[in-house]
């Protein structure tokens, strides 16, 4: 029962927020963030009208996605090794966590090979700190061009994961920064890229996250309690 006050209550912050910023309720959606939580408190979520779950390794999520029953939607918001892509065709609508060429093109052959169009986000890594994927913002906008060629990967917009700090606000800098690299990114009007989700905030710092343009808020702790790893 507590997963479902945690998701009442988040989705009243995040309504909060949104009334107060005059954004529409609708423009920032919730992602459930599992990862290392058992398929018993995905279903648990889900029965409390959560429908869209993050996960960032491969082979716990596979596991895992065998064993929830509803139709749920995953997105794959971990670092991700090129040789486990193919267990991700089919089964993810959105990765967050495309940040390198080599990668990109393992996405558009498998998702290829099922004769479909990957959905993707760039990961940038802001704080350029070494323990964090992400290409930098300098080769961002080289990146994009590159996967933009490819035929099934389409380039949804950015995400990214700042630096942990104590205080949510001085994480602003970091939101904003990546909302103007996806409206520099915009501007550039690239066949085959849009910029219309940024996916960033975490349980502490989310509320900020929305104020700077969040889409997609990416809550683990605050929903499904500590994790263990
Ligand atoms: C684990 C994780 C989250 C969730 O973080 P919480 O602080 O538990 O909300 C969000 N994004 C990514 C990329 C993660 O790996």
């Amino acid at each position: 029962m507590e997963i479902t006050e945690n998701i009442l209550l988040i989705r009243e912050q995040i309504a909060d927020c949104c009334t107060r910023i005059q954004r529409a309720a609708d423009s920032v959606r919730l992602v459930a963030v599992s990862k290392v939580k058992p398929a018993a408190m995905v279903e648990e979520a889900f029965l409390a009208g959560q429908t869209i779950f993050g996960e960032s390794y491969v082979q716990e999520f596979c596991e895992k996605a065998a064993l929830v029953k509803q139709p749920v939607e995953w997105h794959f918001i971990g670092h991700l090794q090129s040789n486990k892509v193919k267990y991700l065709s089919g089964l993810v609508s959105l990765i967050h966590s495309v940040d390198r060429l080599s990668l990109a093109r393992e996405i558009d052959r498998q998702w290829g090979k099922v004769g479909k169009t990957a959905n993707v986000l760039i990961q940038v890594n802001l704080g350029e700190e070494a323990s964090k994927s992400g290409t930098t913002s300098q080769e961002l906008v080289s990146l994009v061009r590159q996967i933009a060629q490819l035929k099934h990967v389409r380039i949804k917009g950015l995400m990214a994961l700042p630096p942990w700090l104590e205080e949510p606000e001085e994480v602003r800098p970091y939101f904003r920064e990546l909302r103007e690299l996806a409206q520099e990114i915009e501007a550039l009007q690239l066949p085959g890229v849009e910029m219309q989700e940024l996916s960033m905030g975490m349980s502490h710092d989310f509320a900020v996250a929305i104020e700077e343009g969040a889409t997609l808020v990416r809550i683990g702790t605050a929903i499904f309690g500590e994790r263990q790893r």
